[in-house]
């Protein structure tokens, strides 16, 4: 299928609502019944039958079923934020007295899920360095039920060999999901390398706008039916019809809003390489980035999302450096029309979400948007001269 049919046409049946180009916003609970017959018909199988919204409502359908088309997945569920996505997955995948293997530097929260909720509920955890499958393999052990990864993570973006770990997993009757937010379907798809589910934070690139939180995940049909009557059904985190249908409006231009970004980011990347106070450039596609190879062979489009560190006398240059950009917002997330920086020093709570010795200092996130290069790297050459 290709990329501009599922954007465009794909899971809109303009008969059903007058023929308008754009898709209603069914705002609307519930769902009626013709008669008794036809309701316990539908009401046997809410995954597949509007009955009410918190399971299927049409508008939140359509964006599932281009996101499940997106990463050649048989079905996708949508919920009201990435996190809700990810805890879906996990609690779907585990029971009391499992493990979960999860990369060592995943999103702050998906950490947060495992050390402080799961953990609670009988679930163990364990955080491994997942850049050499070798080192997957070796702390397999008999309780892990769940492989956690995230390729590439969103600050300093490692990756995992997602089917190399795929295949030694179901060897093993072990399932797989990756948090594939950072790559978006266009970068990879990881459902065709053999992960069994996969999730995205659509709040970022898929959404595009900063303007929706929204999350999804997507796996077979059997699996996404075992979501859906567990914690899609039991937590109740939906997506409501008015956000699937921002998030339909900002999906359409990914393809073009991605390669506008990627273009700008090679442009901003060829510029800070001449700058001395930057001493290192975090971006999968960068010649110094350790996984070089990997990126070439796993991820097939570059985006926005870079850090870089700094060169610093002390610590408060970095703030002298973030505020005197201006025209990157300060700001956490990524992934939207607008330039962003976010200084990974500024935020000690933040970092004690995440293990802080594995993250520098002086490393700033800058998340490329939609502005042109001249401007983003004049503003970055005033602001490093304030260092
Ligand atoms: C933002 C983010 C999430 C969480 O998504 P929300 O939509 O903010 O709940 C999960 N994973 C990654 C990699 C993210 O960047």
């Amino acid at each position: 299928m290709d990329l501009s049919y599922i954007l465009n046409h794909l899971g809109e049946d303009r008969a059903r609502y007058f023929d308008a180009v754009i898709p209603p916003i069914v705002q609307s609970a519930i769902f009626a019944h013709p008669d008794v017959a036809t309701m316990r018909l539908r009401m046997a199988d809410e995954f597949a039958e509007h009955v009410y919204t918190r399971g299927l409502n049409p508008t939140v359908e359509i964006v599932a079923r281009k996101l499940a088309a997106l990463e050649g997945g048989e079905s996708c569920l949508m919920f009201g934020s990435g996190v809700a996505a990810v805890a879906a997955g996990v609690l779907a995948s585990v029971s009391a007295g499992d493990e979960v293997l999860c990369v060592d530097k995943p999103y702050a929260w998906t950490s947060q899920l495992l050390r402080k909720l799961l953990s609670r509920l009988g679930v163990r955890s364990r955080f491994i360095d997942a850049r050499a499958t070798g080192d997957v393999a070796a702390a397999i052990s008999d309780a892990t039920r769940l492989i956690l990864l995230e390729s590439p993570n969103s600050l300093t973006f490692e990756q995992q060999d997602l089917a190399a770990i795929a295949t030694l997993a179901r060897a093993r009757g072990i399932r797989t999901m990756v948090d594939n937010s950072y790559a978006t379907p266009l970068g990879q798809q990881p459902l065709e390398l053999g992960i069994d589910l996969v999730a995205h934070s659509a709040t970022k690139y898929l959404n595009g706008h900063s303007d929706v939180l929204a999350g999804c995940l997507i796996g077979s049909e059997a699996l996404m039916r075992q979501v859906f009557q567990g914690p899609y059904m039991t937590l109740g985190a939906i997506l409501s019809p008015h956000d699937a249908w921002l998030l339909l409006r900002g999906l359409r231009t990914l393809p073009a809003r991605m390669r506008q970004i990627a273009e700008t980011t090679q442009q901003v990347i060829a510029f800070l390489e001449t700058q001395p106070r930057v001493t290192r450039i975090h971006y999968p596609q960068h010649s110094s980035h350790p996984q070089w190879q990997l990126t070439a062979s796993q991820l097939r489009h570059a985006n926005g999302l870079l850090s870089i560190e700094l060169e610093v006398p002390d610590i408060a240059a970095v703030d002298r450096f973030v505020d005197g950009l201006q025209r990157f917002l300060i700001a956490a997330s990524w992934g939207g029309y607008e330039s962003l920086v976010f200084p990974v020093a500024g935020v000690r709570e933040w970092r004690s979400l995440n293990d802080p010795a594995s993250v520098p200092l002086n490393l700033v996130r800058l998340s490329i948007g939609l502005e042109s290069a001249d401007v983003l790297t004049a503003d970055l050459a005033q602001a490093l001269a304030r260092i």
